[in-house]
Order: structure tokens, then C-alpha cells, then sequence
């Protein structure tokens, strides 16, 4: 059987342990996609501040001011994070006997504001004794010369990694689904960062408006040149009161079978080389916000048993 070049494989080889990655949703960062500075409303399958009033309109204008540790909206932005961080390795600890991590800034462009604020967050994140480095989920256009500098210092000492939505390589997808930026954008953004030594992972969308599978697996082929370093593949889904939601309910929008997204799947896996790491074979979520297709609401068990019996059936072992 053909081994699957997992990203918890490439942790646990370089850092001869177990290491998982501890998810934080801080609040107070938002999107430019959102907040009108490249466009409003965000892309169309993301549930934001546009449609729920839980999320503060203003939260992203307060933190982008906030300069200082002194300020006490960042205070707390520092309390969350040490809560998140503390719950959450205690959680992996117990259940996946995890003894090393790496903090993901996961929600909305963690990017997006001052590199003093960044500083403040990055730092903190990086200051517990087992925390062997970070991933830094953000948009191909928000990031600069200063940002990437400055994390070039950090990974002289520590894991560093960048994560772009690449999406799709087409640009009329891009622009259906509202994404504020173009391919150009990110094949520049990922090209950059591996210049500078960085290390990459790049997300993928399958299953978006109107693109065919052809489409679909010539995005991963164009990511995969592109230098990325790790990737992770996803199905498109609809959640309540999202743009993609009025086009679904009036026909507009078709989402990708389960066949058809493994298929996919499956052959973008076949077509990557084997130095790039696998860190998300699927995505779903299981609560009532989910409106199609309503696979995407399985166990995330059941959903990898069946990728997994069609990469065996193509001679890979399991993920
Ligand atoms: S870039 Fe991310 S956070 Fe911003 S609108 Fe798109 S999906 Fe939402």
C-alpha cells in the first residue's frame, strides 16, 4: 500500500512526538472581505457579521486601533487566547495524548491588523513551554513585506506556518463567490512566502459554482506547482443566511454529491506529490445551521471511512 503523506506524520517525524494543532477564534478580527475595505458581505458561503447580529460590526475597527498591551480590548484579546489555549491542551492531552502544539489563528484573516497587535497575540501564543510554533490562517492580500519579515524572524526559532485560500485558480469563480481577490493574488502570496523560507499550506474548494471536475483538478495541479507545502481540501457547503443559501434555495446553486467529492478527491490526491503534507481531507458541520448538502453533516468518522475505502481501493493506506 502507497503511504499517505499526512500532516501529523510530517509533526510527529520532525518533532519526534505527538504535536496537534490547538484552534483559536479570537474575537475582534474580522475580514477586509467584510468590512468593506475590499468588498462588503465576505465571500458568499461565509456566515459573518453581515448576517449575525452575535458578531459586533465595529469589533474589527476597535482592534485594528489598538496599538498597545496597555489597551484593554487587546487585554482581553490576550485573556481569550490564554483560556482557548490552556482548554484546549488540556482537552488534547487527555483524549489524544498530544505532548506538543502548534497555535492555529484560525477565524476570519488573522493578519489584518497592526504588526504590533499581531506582535502582542503571536508572541503570547508562542510563550507556553510545549508550544513549538504557529499557523497563521489568512487572505493572500493581507499580508506584507513587514508581516512576513517578522515571521521569517519568528521561524528562526520556531515552526511557522501560513495558510492562503486558494479556492479555485479561476478567476469567474472567484468573483461568484465574491472573494475580493484573484488567482494572481495568491499565486504571488504563496511564491513570496516560500521565497522567503516560509511554510505554506494552501486550501482548496471543491464542489464551487459551476466548475466541473476538470476544473477543479486543475486548481489543485496549478497549488501544487505553486510550491505549497501542505493543503487542505474542502467541499462546499451552505449554511443558513449566507449569500451561497438564497442561491441554493432558488436553484442557482447545485452543491457537490458525496460521490463526486470523493471522486475528486481521490484523484487531486493521486496527482499531488508526496513531499506535500495532507491536513484535511473533508469539512462539515454538525449542527442546524447546515442547509446542503446534507452529507456534510455526517460524523467526521463515518465521512473518512469512506475516502478511506476508496483510497484503498486505489492502493493508498488509510488517512
Ligand atoms: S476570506 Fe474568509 S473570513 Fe473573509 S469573507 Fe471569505 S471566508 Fe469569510
Amino acid at each position: 500500500m502507497k503511504k499517505i503523506n499526512t500532516y501529523g506524520k510530517y509533526l510527529k517525524k520532525k518533532f519526534k512526538t505527538k504535536v496537534s494543532k490547538i484552534p483559536l477564534g479570537i474575537s475582534g478580527f474580522t475580514c477586509p472581505n467584510i468590512d468593506g475595505t475590499v468588498a462588503k458581505g465576505g465571500c458568499t458561503f461565509c456566515l459573518n457579521d453581515s448576517f449575525s447580529p452575535n458578531l459586533s460590526k465595529n469589533s474589527h475597527k476597535i482592534f485594528l486601533n489598538l496599538q498597545s498591551k496597555s489597551n484593554p480590548i487587546l487585554e482581553q484579546q490576550l485573556i481569550e487566547l490564554e483560556n482557548q489555549i490552556l482548554q484546549t491542551r488540556e482537552n488534547m492531552r487527555d483524549n489524544w495524548q498530544s505532548k506538543k502544539f502548534l497555535v492555529y489563528f484560525q477565524s476570519f484573516t488573522n493578519t489584518y491588523a497592526p504588526v504590533e497587535t499581531l506582535k502582542a497575540l503571536y508572541e503570547k501564543a508562542l510563550s507556553y513551554d510545549d508550544v513549538i510554533g504557529l499557523s497563521i490562517g489568512t487572505r493572500s492580500d493581507c499580508v506584507n513585506d513587514e508581516i512576513l519579515d517578522y515571521l521569517v524572524e519568528l521561524s528562526k526559532t520556531k515552526e511557522i506556518w501560513i495558510e492562503y485560500g486558494i479556492q479555485s485558480i479561476y478567476d469567474d469563480t472567484l468573483k461568484k463567490i465574491n472573494r475580493g481577490h484573484d488567482s494572481l493574488n495568491v499565486e504571488k502570496a504563496i511564491k513570496e512566502a516560500k521565497a522567503k523560507g516560509l511554510f505554506v499550506c494552501g486550501h482548496l474548494i471543491f464542489g464551487l459554482p459551476d466548475e466541473n471536475q476538470e476544473m477543479m483538478l486543475e486548481s489543485a495541479k496549478k497549488a501544487y506547482e505553486w510550491g505549497i507545502d501542505s493543503i487542505k481540501y474542502h467541499p462546499l457547503y451552505v449554511v443558513k443566511n449566507t449569500l451561497l443559501a438564497n442561491d441554493y434555495k432558488s436553484g442557482e446553486f447545485m452543491p457537490i454529491t458525496k460521490e463526486d467529492y470523493i471522486d475528486t478527491l481521490i484523484k487531486a490526491i493521486k496527482l499531488k506529490p508526496d513531499n506535500i503534507s495532507i491536513q484535511r481531507v473533508t469539512a462539515g458541520i454538525d449542527d442546524d445551521t447546515l442547509l446542503a448538502p446534507l452529507w456534510c453533516g455526517l460524523p467526521k468518522n463515518e465521512m473518512l471511512r469512506y475516502i478511506n475505502k476508496e483510497l484503498n481501493k486505489e492502493g493508498f493506506d488509510s488517512i
